[in-house]
């Protein structure tokens, strides 16, 4: 288990019908995330998959690409930046509006937080129609980052969000 190779990752997350709405079957990864042993070994596994990549930094999406992107980032020895929701972040920021189901939803990033060069491997808990994962890529490339890889615990592949992503992309899991 240490290094997270025989782990069975879907036993520990719990699919709730009807959340946050009627029709939508929520995958919640609060189960494995309160289990020490299985969260540990969900970031070695996250770990293993990402490093090939070779990034020199990690991106996480507000809230639950924070809780697996900083961990990870801890286990690979690297820095960790935060895309997060409108006015959060101190400072001058780039933003990037986009469509959800109803209405729409906005990420940002500080301006600064890319150095030239950087390899930002960028993390969110779950990829449904990609596109939260598609405003993410598109702004750490405006902020000069190549994105050598977007990456998740689970994809819903029923939704084909890869599709619309700029980048790479791989998950642990999958659902369709
Ligand atoms: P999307 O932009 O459609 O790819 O939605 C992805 C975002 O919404 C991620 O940050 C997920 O945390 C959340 N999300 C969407 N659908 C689900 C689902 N069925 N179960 C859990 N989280 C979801």
């Amino acid at each position: 288990l240490a290094d997270g190779s025989s782990f069975d990752l879907k036993a520990h997350i719990r699919a709730v019908p009807d959340f946050p709405k009627p029709g939508i079957l929520f995958y919640d990864i609060c189960t494995l995330l309160r289990d020490g042993p299985a969260f540990n070994a969900a970031i070695k596994m996250l770990a293993d998959l990402v490093r090939p990549y070779r990034p020199t930094t990690l991106a996480g999406i507000e809230s639950r690409g924070f809780v697996l992107a900083a961990p990870l980032a801890l286990e690979l020895g690297l820095g960790f930046i935060l895309l997060r929701k409108p006015r959060k972040l101190p400072g001058a920021t780039i933003g990037y509006n986009y469509a959800l189901e109803y209405g729409t939803d906005r990420l940002e990033i500080q301006a600064d937080a890319v150095k030239k060069g950087d390899r930002v491997v960028l993390l969110d808990d779950l990829l449904a129609t990609g596109g939260t994962m598609a405003a993410g890529i598109r702004l750490l490339k405006e902020a000069g980052a190549e994105v050598p890889l977007a990456a998740a615990m689970i994809e819903l592949t029923f939704l084909n969000g890869r599709a619309r992503l700029d980048a790479p992309f791989e998950a642990l899991a999958a659902y369709d």
